[in-house]
């Protein structure tokens, strides 16, 4: 890849090389036919230019696609474990780049450095995951009704794969998205949120290096309206997978509708966890803290409510707060830290709004509640974790998606009530019970409305091989990840093989048998 060299400061002070970044399409690294870029900063540490990036338009979304749907001529064509060996080759070249790319990836979106080599991890489980399916993507065989006929269902490729990603994991979801999308013979479009386009330019490279065909995996960097946009009205694109916010995700859903697109959509959540008066506090108190404050709270899966038993209410509260005013706030590539940065001022801004929120409705603000502005914190979007007590189900913190360090932790009589609570709203994505109680625990499994349950585990923590997603206004029916992903990416074919030498009427014939 060519670049463009500058200076920039680190958040250690050391000076680095900063990258202009291009466009990957057909094969080539390019810049935009727009000549313009946008840079991308460290949320921790805005003097911190971590790259500059294509700001790409319709002309460079065309002429993605155009190479994608070239490609897709013969990449159908290959046999699918041969298609899988690329998805290994880049599963193992990630492996061997596991901490490069987690350490790039904690500049780029501010969660600490742990968790960028869990999002890391996720991605090569699921190039590993899909590269085993290269030998199954299992159709069906089944009798006929009918004599010397066979009949089979087998999976088919799509076409090109427009994908549009967010920036909490930078990584891990376009490869959510990828390699079921690769491994079933489609081609791909890939748009990377703004915020974070380093981690998927980074995939691509890997994707350059493994030697997979040209037109194979493209990626157009860019905004919304510009690239993503163009790309869900394209007419040879004919499936969008979106993961991102419930309001994109709708206009998502009505650009696709004119050409009936199959449209793929991961969207908000608004998780609970339950916690019964039998729970071990302290492992709930553990979950909670992983669930609301992994990731800062910007995971569509944060445990952003908490529902506790009144019998326990004041107990976990107490926990809670004190284990979250221990929490180290700062510069997420210091392995102390605990909590990185907002992603950006509009985010950080949207968590103080909802703050503000929570103390009018009357909440009480247990511990946080401020934005951190002094000394270096300055120079990021950093704010305290923030436990809410005393929330009624219907206040605006325990509806809304905040996605930042807030959780709202409400009271509950029984078990019934915690899941009408958590039931509540409009959000279906994921959901928790803590107790040792196997009778509460089934009662919440088999009546939460949500995609993904968990006893005695926050609401986060999902595995590449089960479908993940959710209900309402989570998802569209769809799931990714696991053979669920497998279905997103592939159409079905029913094929009838009649050797009988003479025509057999189904429903009509086999009443003389
Ligand atoms: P977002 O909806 O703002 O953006 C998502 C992507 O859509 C970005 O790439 C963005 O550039 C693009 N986009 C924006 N406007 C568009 C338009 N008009 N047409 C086409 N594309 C457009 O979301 P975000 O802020 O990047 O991510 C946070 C949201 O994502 C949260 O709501 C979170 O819950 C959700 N999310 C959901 C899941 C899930 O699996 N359910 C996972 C992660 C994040």
């Amino acid at each position: 890849m060519t670049k463009t060299i500058t200076e920039a400061k680190t958040n250690f002070g050391a000076l680095r090389e900063t990258r202009e970044y291009k466009n990957y399409i057909d094969g080539k690294w390019v810049r935009s036919s727009s000549g313009k870029t946008f840079e991308n900063r460290n949320p921790a540490d805005r003097e911190d230019l971590v790259g500059t990036f294509q700001e790409s338009n319709a002309d460079d979304l065309n002429a993605a696609v155009d190479a994608a749907d070239r490609a897709f001529q013969s990449w159908r064509l290959v046999p699918a474990p041969k298609r899988a060996e690329y998805l290994y080759a880049v599963g193992a070249a990630l492996k061997r780049d596991k901490e490069k790319v987690a350490r790039e990836m904690a500049r780029e979106m501010g969660k600490v450095l742990e968790e960028t080599r869990g999002d890391v991890q996720e991605a090569i489980d699921m190039a590993f995951l899909m590269a085993g399916e290269g030998r199954r993507l299992f159709g069906v065989t089944t009798p006929s009704e009918l004599p010397n006929k066979f009949n089979m269902a087998v999976r088919m490729p799509i076409g090109v794969a427009g994908l549009i990603t967010p920036w909490n994991f930078p990584i891990a979801i376009p490869a959510w998205k990828t390699m079921p999308a690769l491994v079933c013979g489609n081609t791909v479009v890939i748009k990377p949120a703004s915020m974070t386009p380093l981690s998927v330019t980074m995939l691509a490279e890997l994707f350059e290096e493994v030697g997979l065909p040209k037109g194979v995996f493209n990626v157009v960097t860019g905004g919304g309206r510009e690239v993503g946009e163009p790309m869900i009205r394209h007419p040879r694109v004919p499936i969008i997978s979106f993961t991102g916010s419930t309001e994109v995700g709708r206009d998502v859903s009505v650009g696709c509708a004119p050409q009936f697109k199959k449209v793929h959509l991961e969207m908000g959540g608004k998780n609970i966890i339950m916690v019964m008066d039998d729970a071990d506090l302290d492992l709930a108190v553990d979950g909670a803290l992983w669930g609301a404050f992994g990731t800062a709270g910007q995971r569509c899966t944060a445990s952003s409510r908490i529902v506790a038993h009144r019998k326990i209410y004041d107990a976990f509260v107490e926990k809670l707060a004190a284990r979250t005013k221990k929490m180290r706030v700062g510069n997420p590539l210091d392995p102390k830290v605990d909590m990185g940065p907002a992603i950006s001022a509009s985010q950080l801004k949207t968590v103080e709004k909802y703050v503000k929120i929570g103390r009018e409705e009357g909440a009480t603000v247990v511990t946080g509640g401020s934005a951190l502005t002094d000394g270096d914190y300055a120079k990021g979007f950093f704010h305290q974790p923030t436990v809410f007590g005393d929330v009624k189900p219907d206040m605006r913190i325990a509806q809304e998606e905040i996605f930042g360090p807030v959780t709202a932790v409400m009271r509950c009589d029984s078990v019934e009530e915690a899941i009408a609570i958590g039931n509540g709203v409009k959000y279906g994505l994921s959901s928790s019970i803590y107790t040792r109680d196997v009778n509460k625990a089934f009662l919440a499994m088999r009546d939460m409305y949500t995609g993904i349950f968990y006893v005695n585990a926050p609401t986060i923590g999902a595995e590449t091989h089960l479908p993940f997603g959710g209900t309402k206004q989570t998802g569209n029916g769809h799931r990714e990840a696991g053979v669920a992903g497998i279905d997103v990416f592939s159409e079905w074919k029913s094929i009838y093989i009649d050797y009988s030498g003479s025509l057999q009427r189904a429903q009509i014939d086999t009443e003389e048998l």
